[in-house]
């Protein structure tokens, strides 16, 4: 079994779902007392939140980067980065290693795929959702991309950070999240993206009628199967 060199934190609320999803799909997998082989890095999110906002990308990268390069003395295999909006980074922290990073939009776009979905919503960080370092892989890959407007933008992005990386979790806000999501119905989705690891502690699959493509449960399900397949 590969070891996974896991970088959580951002935030931790969605990395205790990683680690056990990981965990449950190797024991379905494997049966018994099988549990993945993870090396965990999970650093301090305020850190990485505020070169964010003050738009320093690069020093972000930097520090992930250095994470990734010791996650890889101490023997992963392969590294998976439990965010969304942080493989912004993911260019800048390739260089740095000889290991692969499983990419959470390009395990995503393949699901799409399986299920012949050619236009999708997509939820996210005003990052994710905005800039285009997440779509194009999923435009890269045949989809088309719908997000919300500006102002749903602005409501979808406050939400993550001031309540669902906090671990609060509101009704309010999910009902705001559902209303989004209809819009983005009306305007031809087939489905929905959760592409920001915190959104599946406020939406699930059992919420709507459409497919719920929930990138934690992706992303997560395939960093699993990767170390006992590839
Ligand atoms: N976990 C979130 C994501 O998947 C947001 C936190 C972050 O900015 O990394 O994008």
């Amino acid at each position: 079994m590969k070891t996974i060199g896991l970088i959580g934190g951002m935030s931790w609320e969605s990395t205790v779902t990683y680690y056990k999803v990981i965990n449950k799909t190797i024991k379905r997998e494997l049966g018994g007392l099988h549990s993945a082989k993870i090396l965990m890095y999970s650093l301090d999110f305020d850190e990485i939140e505020k070169y964010q906002a003050a738009d320093e990308w690069d020093k972000s990268g930097r520090v992930l980067s250095d994470i990734a390069v010791l996650l890889e003395k101490a023997g992963a295999d392969f590294i998976v980065i439990c965010t969304n909006t942080m493989h912004k980074v993911v260019p800048q922290m390739s260089k740095c290693i000889s290991i692969p990073i499983i990419h959470i939009a390009e395990a995503t776009a393949e699901k799409l795929k399986k299920q012949k979905i050619t236009t999708i919503g997509l939820l996210g960080t005003k990052y994710t959702m905005t800039q285009d370092f997440y779509k194009e892989r999923l435009i890269e890959a045949g989809i088309k991309v719908i997000i919300p407007n500006e102002e749903d933008i602005e409501t979808v992005n406050s939400i993550i950070y001031k309540e669902l990386c906090l671990g609060d979790i509101r009704q309010d806000s999910k009902e705001k999240y559902l209303t989004i999501i209809n819009k983005m119905t009306d305007a031809g989705a087939q489905g929905v993206i959760l592409g920001c690891t915190e959104i599946g502690l406020l939406i699930q699959q059992s919420d709507i009628d459409l497919p719920v493509f929930d990138t934690t449960l992706i992303h997560a399900e395939k960093a699993a199967l990767s170390s006992i397949n590839d």
